[in-house]
């Protein structure tokens, strides 16, 4: 069996979660000569990053037609050495080898009739606890409180993970107060035992000392994690952020390869390791994360905020990790988790099921990549 062709797909869509606003990807079709096909995706969100890793992957394809596709390891680590000059630690060639790694693995789980899952040598888990992930827009704090209320209450959802410093009017993330009231809104619209998580934007400019009293006054709201509550390379204050809150410290998410997660890791920054598959070089690159995730006895966080294609490869590696607390979830329907696919990802009594389909276990519709393409 050879890979035959290697096909890319921009996309331009309008997020529900994020207020509307306008988010990109790019997918990439892998096809053996029988026919079979594999799905990858990079979350390149910005327009420039989408075309750019679209035409590498149909650059980098020329190193696959012919190629097994039962040796998709060797192929990643050929990427890599290829792309020596312009992917060394990261950037958008990682974007590239991520969409072109989860088309593989898609297609050779597809030619061997194995969900990837099993692929990976097995999960111990069918199911994996799951939040909603998702942002505020909301003047209101009290509409915005309750509306996340009910991802609990009435979906089941184990917990909330709200960003700040995002678009739309509910404001958070500027003024220690706003933010404290509404945490306390949340905690009660959630319950006692439902996980709230909050997570900064790049975007806000907090120092050390802001992002330490927002976490101490959360805290008083039994906050679970505080996500890039700092800049990545703000290590000290992440270690001073550390000894002075009692949740835990999520980050990582903006690395790009295993040897930037690990000097990252290294530091103990965190206690918890974010990390998408559409990022950091696909299934293969976050398999090695996870292991010095798993060495350094932290808690692996798969950042999932994209399509089902990348919900899909996120849930197999999230259960064949044993550090792993819980899976976040969009959970306003959105295109590229309802339309794209025909079983789209659903809570169910707050689990959400890791696909048991070969591959990654999701039949990708073309006709939605046709009607959003950019
Ligand atoms: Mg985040």
């Amino acid at each position: 069996m050879r890979i035959a062709e290697i096909s890319t797909f921009p996309v331009r869509y309008r997020e529900p979660n994020d207020n509307n606003s306008q988010r990109h990807l790019v997918f990439c079709r892998a096809t053996a000569d029988d026919g079979t096909v594999g799905w990858g995706e990079a979350i390149t969100q910005f327009p420039e990053p989408t075309k750019a890793a679209a035409v590498l992957i149909d650059g980098l394809a020329g190193r696959l037609i012919g190629r097994d596709p039962m040796e998709n390891v060797d192929i990643w680590r050929d990427l890599r050495r290829t792309t020596w000059w312009y992917g060394y630690r990261g950037g958008i060639t990682a974007f590239a080898i991520a969409a072109i790694d989860v088309a593989l693995w898609d297609l050779k789980g597809h030619l061997l009739g194995e969900p990837l899952v099993k692929m990976l040598g097995g999960g111990t888990r069918q199911q994996l606890p799951v939040i909603a992930s998702t942002h505020a827009f909301n003047a209101s704090l009290q509409e915005e409180a309750e509306r996340h209320g009910r991802y609990v209450q009435d979906l089941g959802y184990r917990g909330v993970k709200i960003g700040m410093g995002k678009a739309g009017d509910t404001h958070l993330g500027y003024e220690i107060e706003r933010d404290t009231t509404f945490v306390r809104l949340l905690r009660d619209a959630v319950g006692p035992g439902a996980m709230i998580m909050m997570d900064r934007a790049q975007t806000l400019p907090w120092t050390v000392s802001d992002a330490i009293r927002r976490a101490q006054a959360f805290d008083e709201y039994a906050l679970t994690w505080i996500e890039e509550p700092l800049e990545p390379d703000e290590i000290s204050g992440f270690l001073r952020l550390k000894q002075q809150v009692r949740c835990l410290v999520a980050g990582g998410e903006r690395e790009w390869t295993w040897e930037g997660f690990k000097a990252f890791i290294e530091t103990g920054a965190v206690d918890v390791v974010g990390c998408d598959v559409g990022r950091a070089e696909g299934i293969t690159g976050v398999l090695k994360v996870m292991e010095l995730v798993d060495a350094n006895h932290l808690w692996f966080n798969s950042h999932a905020w994209s399509s089902a294609v990348n919900t899909a490869a996120s849930l197999a590696l999230s259960a064949v990790s044993n550090r792993c607390l819980v899976q976040e979830l969009k959970p306003d329907r959105n295109p590229m988790q309802h339309e794209l696919v025909d079983r789209p990802f659903e809570p169910h009594d707050g689990l959400i099921d890791v696909p048991t389909r070969p591959g990654l276990g999701v039949d990708v519709n073309e006709e939605v990549l046709q009607r959003y393409a950019f």
